[in-house]
């Protein structure tokens, strides 16, 4: 299968899509606008196996992938919309796209400058460094997706706002650190998605972490979505055989490799080539195990994420993590709020057998550490949420459980406020005291 993509502007061919004449004028122009600010790419697959175009409007693939105009607040979607009309092109726009980029919140929970540690003086760029046992590395040349997600919080990077200064090329660096930081047993190869990398590519920076002799790294993941976008990469592509060899020689050499795999709704895995892809994977020793964020009009019913669990199950994937939209981009138009979004869970939990019940969540991963909703609970008369660090910038706060006052229409941590007339979090407090946690603290 060859892969031919679409998108909205940069290479004009949008309206060359088979499918353009599915959608209705306004549609087109809707999607004109929106992607002139957020970013906007498919491929044919998408097209052609994954959206039902006899119902589009509420396709979940759909909303997934094109730019919706809900996505910008009315005075943005307006302004664009009149430079559109104007007949500009997008280097007469780019100022104005610009500064409403910048209103959207393009960098939330520090992504780009915090986290980022040194070795030997050297900044390492391409890593971020957040919790104890894990390192997120950021290769290079796995900066982009074979298609993008119209909800996704590295949208800055692929609309050339950060400049893929938040990459690298090297690992000899990240060897150095891994060594250097025996508390590291897990890499995340990130990106974007490493997985559009060529095999060749890829093998470079998998064979240097194999080589070199890393005793306290045990396990090896890669977050991707390219199960969803492009499977034919571990069946029928040129390089898929490359792939899976790679894969397998890391799992001989005694490494976990995990394949953290991006699915947001039943259809994506619905597939005779996904679900191929999937048993060539676990074919080479590798685990898959799977996440994806709750979002309104893609997977906000409980329905969905039962279903996927126990499909995720049956394929021999291991349901992984529910987490809650991120405060970016078009966070309004996708938000599910905090009750809502804990219900969904429980519902959906309470529906598959404990096979399924690997999965924890829903987890908002904020600036503090990944918090997730245990749910709502009066105490003394008082509403209030339970919230629990599953993952802790100080990994002391792990497994403590915390309260915050009752707000059915808080979508993210910073909206809620402690509960039972406490001033701060215990958390906040501690970022006071230094003293507390500077010895945990001291590989950030
Ligand atoms: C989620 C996350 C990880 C991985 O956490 P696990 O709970 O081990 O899966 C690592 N670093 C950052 C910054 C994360 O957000
Ligand atoms: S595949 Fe991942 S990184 Fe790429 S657009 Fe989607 S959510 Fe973002």
């Amino acid at each position: 299968m060859d892969q031919k993509e679409y998108q909205a502007y940069a290479l004009h061919s949008f309206h060359k899509m088979p499918q353009y004449n599915y959608l209705t004028e306004e549609q087109k122009f809707n999607i004109r606008v929106v992607g002139n600010v957020l970013p906007f790419k498919v491929n044919n697959y998408v097209l052609d196996e994954l959206i039902d175009w006899s119902d589009v409007e509420n396709d979940p693939i759909f909303q997934l992938t094109f730019p919706q105009k809900g996505m910008l607040s009315k005075p943005h979607f307006n302004k664009v919309a009149s430079m559109v009309e104007a007949g500009m092109d997008k280097y007469a726009m780019r100022d104005e796209i610009n500064k409403i980029r910048q209103e959207l919140n393009p960098h939330p929970a520090g992504q780009q400058s915090s986290n980022v540690p040194e070795i030997d003086g050297v900044k390492l760029t391409g890593v971020q460094h957040k919790y104890r046992e894990t390192m997120l590395f950021f290769p290079r040349k796995g900066q982009t997706c074979h298609a993008y997600c119209t909800f996704c919080f590295r949208w800055p990077q692929f609309v050339g706002m950060d400049d893929l200064k938040f990459a690298m090329n090297e690992t000899s660096l990240i060897i150095k650190y891994i060594k250097a930081n025996p508390h590291i047993t897990d890499i995340l190869i990130t990106g974007g998605d490493p997985m559009v990398m060529a095999p060749e590519v890829f093998a470079t920076y998998l064979n240097a972490l194999l080589d070199a002799d890393l005793p306290n790294l045990q396990n090896i993941r890669i977050g991707s979505k390219s199960l969803t976008f492009w499977p034919y990469k571990y069946t029928t592509d040129k390089g898929a055989d490359k792939f899976l060899k790679l894969f397998e020689k890391a799992t001989k050499a005694g490494k976990h490799l995990t394949f953290m795999a991006h699915f947001n709704n039943p259809v994506e895995i619905s597939t005779p080539t996904v679900k191929k892809a999937i048993q060539n994977i676990r074919n080479t020793g590798a685990q898959i195990r799977t996440q994806a964020p709750i979002m309104k009009y893609i997977n906000d019913d409980a329905d969905a994420w039962a279903t996927m669990w126990k499909e995720q199950v049956k394929l021999g994937c291991v349901p992984y993590y529910m987490f809650i939209a991120r405060d970016t981009g078009a966070q309004d138009y996708f938000a599910v709020n905090l009750e809502r979004c804990w219900q969904i869970y429980r519902e959906a939990y309470q529906k598959v057998s404990g096979i399924a019940r690997t999965v924890r969540g829903p987890s908002m991963s904020a600036s503090p550490g990944k918090v997730q909703v245990l749910g709502t609970q009066e105490i003394h008369g008082e509403k209030v949420f339970v919230l629990n660090f599953l993952q802790g910038r100080n990994p002391d706060w792990v497994g403590r459980p915390f309260f915050a006052k009752y707000d059915p229409h808080a979508i993210w941590l910073d909206e809620l406020e402690p509960a039972f007339g406490e001033e701060k979090f215990f958390f906040e407090k501690a970022k006071e005291n230094q003293n507390i946690s500077s010895t945990e603290l001291s590989y950030n």
